[in-house]
């Protein structure tokens, strides 16, 4: 038997590799066709377009807009809702936001998505003439984009651009996707990773002003602590149908106000625990879970029946107004624990936050994955919200396989969307991780091993010593696991312990092999630069590591405490990639972090 299937499968594998599809290559004189009046989703995807078109085979395509008379260039792509497109009967306004319908039609191809105008550059902006875009580069080109900015850009050389025959729209694979930041060139990044928002979904701690508002005249909507005491600005009382009834008309008069727009209600609870201690939240309360709980909030009592049942129970009184309304909460904090003895409509969407840092223990991945499957049993429909990426800093960490590991297990498991907290932007030490997300994003059933080559594969004659480099700090984090075991509100003076997790002598390993790195890549450009990003990532990683050890040593010495950083920012200012580290940008930055410890600036 086994050696007919052998047989039958070595006879299939001829008949494919025989079968060559149809497809047509843009040659010289071809344009890219975009509509009269373009929106700015066409305009950056023509750009695109023909950029990397040029970039790879030197041939510039033109890009023009569409006319009275038919274009008369021998090929032509056309780009977003055209007149030819839809002439050819393809309805862009039909398409979902954020889908495309890829056609080819002898010397003319057609890429069309739902695109609604807005800034291509904000997620929420439907864009799916640009996501088509990038999955031609990426399909018929090999373009890839390791990090954001240029020296990320991967392209290889090709004779022509060639599409293959095809006829059909592609939908998106989630309901929305991306990571939280504000760097431009890090959205770029995203839309290439082929991320996108979605309609209707405002969600986020909810109650932030209800104190204010509510509480002199309803106090019991509100937290009772163990002494009988309600407040304000904590949590809320979950389990009092006055603050559903009000929650449902406060949704209600704005979906009114806006119709046509639907909106999802958002209960999302305050940031904390949920905690009210009156007897009827406590009554609706499951059983504790077990021991261990390896979470942050693993001293607090676990409330996640009680949220679970009042998204129900909100639920029920926004179907009175609309039967496909939805309810969206946290499953964070002491939410977070799978729920037991109820069912969920798939309606109750929660959005999952797993405070449990990488690297993570085998029991402590265990754990995380069990309560995602938990509450995916319990009925409800789930999204992935973590806040796990402050931590870290700026050091070199690679926990790609465990973190694929997590992102297989739950889009395979009914996640819906990504919606990840403070991208902290340290590409240059922490890339490796990002891009094998934002590739699983593109294609969640990939094996992350042919990720990794690809990332490797992109440094050229540099390749094998680029995954020795990773997989040194891979293999080094998980050897050192105590050491990057911490609690949750660690992230934010993470400089303080980085000589704790990385002790000066670690570094010498790494910076052997990424030696060799350089000197494979000598004769590389491409190669060169990009093994040189890594470089000065390292190298600030070390000056870090340093400075940290010396201002501890400082005391209260101000001139003492000025001297431990000065070696770090005078290299900082020998950085001109801003995409190596993230050194002053925003919140999640490197100074940010040092400012916590008083580090002078
Ligand atoms: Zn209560």
């Amino acid at each position: 038997m086994r050696d007919k299937l052998s047989a039958f499968g070595l006879l299939l594998l001829v008949g494919v590799a025989g079968v060559c599809p149809a497809a047509v290559e843009y040659q010289e004189g071809a344009a890219i066709v975009v509509p009269a009046a373009a929106c700015e989703v066409a305009k950056l995807a023509a750009r695109e377009l023909q950029s990397y078109v040029e970039k790879a085979t030197g041939v510039r395509m033109e890009i023009v807009e569409e006319g009275d008379a038919p274009n008369a260039a021998p090929q032509r792509l056309y780009l977003g809702a055209t007149r030819a497109a839809r002439q050819a009967g393809i309805d862009a306004a039909g398409l979902p936001r954020d889908a495309y319908h890829i056609r080819t039609s002898g010397d003319a191809a057609y890429i069309v998505g739902g695109d609604r105008g807005g800034d291509p550059l904000n997620l929420q902006t439907a864009a799916g003439t640009l996501l088509g875009v990038y999955e031609i580069l990426d399909r018929s080109l090999g373009v890839r984009w390791l990090w954001p900015g240029q020296s990320g850009e991967f392209v290889p050389r090709s004779v022509s651009l060639r599409i293959e025959d095809r006829d059909e729209t592609v939908l998106p694979r989630f309901r929305f996707c991306g990571l939280r930041t504000g760097r431009a060139e890090e959205v770029l990044w995203m839309r290439r990773m082929r991320m996108h928002g979605a309609d209707g979904m405002q969600y986020g701690h909810s109650f932030g002003a209800w104190g204010e508002q509510y509480f002199a005249r309803h106090p019991d909507w509100f937290e009772m602590d163990p002494q009988g005491v309600r407040h304000p600005d904590k949590s809320m009382c979950v389990s009092n149908p006055g603050l559903h009834r009000q929650i449902v008309e406060n949704w209600w008069a704005r979906q009114q106000a806006r119709p046509g727009v639907r909106e999802i209600v958002n209960v999302c609870e305050n940031d904390g625990p949920g905690a009210c201690c009156c007897p009827n939240c406590l009554a609706w309360d499951g059983p504790q879970p077990p021991w261990p709980r390896p979470t942050p909030y693993d001293n607090v009592h676990c409330v996640s029946r009680r949220y679970a049942r009042f998204q129900m129970e909100v639920l029920k009184l926004a179907r009175e107004h609309d039967p496909d309304a939805e309810v969206v909460g946290y499953a964070y904090s002491n939410i977070v624990f799978a729920p037991t003895g109820l069912q969920l409509d798939k309606q109750v969407v929660m959005g999952y936050v797993p405070d449990v840092f990488f690297p993570r223990t085998p029991e402590q991945q265990d754990w995380v994955l069990r309560q995602w499957l938990g509450w995916e049993e319990a009925g409800a429909t789930l999204f992935l919200r973590p806040n796990y990426l402050l931590h870290g800093y700026c050091m070199p960490v690679n926990w790609s396989r465990q973190w694929a590991e997590e992102f297989q297990l739950f889009a395979g498991h009914g996640m819906i969307g990504t919606d990840f907290d403070s991208l902290t932007g340290m590409w240059s030490t922490m890339g490796l991780p990002l891009y094998v997300l934002g590739r699983l994003h593109v294609d969640p059933d990939r094996p992350p091993e042919s990720v990794l080559e690809e990332y490797y594969s992109c440094f050229g004659p540099a390749g094998e010593h680029v995954r020795a480099y990773w997989d040194y700090w891979e293999r080094y984090s998980f050897e050192q696991i105590d050491a990057f075991k911490d609690g949750l509100w660690q992230y934010a003076r993470y400089p303080e312990t980085a000589a704790r997790r990385f002790a000066p002598e670690c570094f010498s390993p790494a910076e052997e092999i990424l030696a060799k790195a350089t000197a494979a890549a000598a004769q590389d450009e491409d190669a060169r630069v990009k093994v040189a990003f890594l470089s000065t990532g390292l190298q600030h990683a070390q000056l870090c590591v340093e400075a940290s050890i010396a201002f501890a040593q400082a005391g209260d010495d101000e001139a003492r405490r000025r001297a431990a950083v000065e070696k770090l920012a005078a290299f900082r200012k020998t950085i001109t990639d801003p995409m190596i580290v993230n050194v002053s940008d925003g919140n999640d930055s490197c100074r940010a972090r040092e400012a916590n410890l008083g580090w002078p600036q």
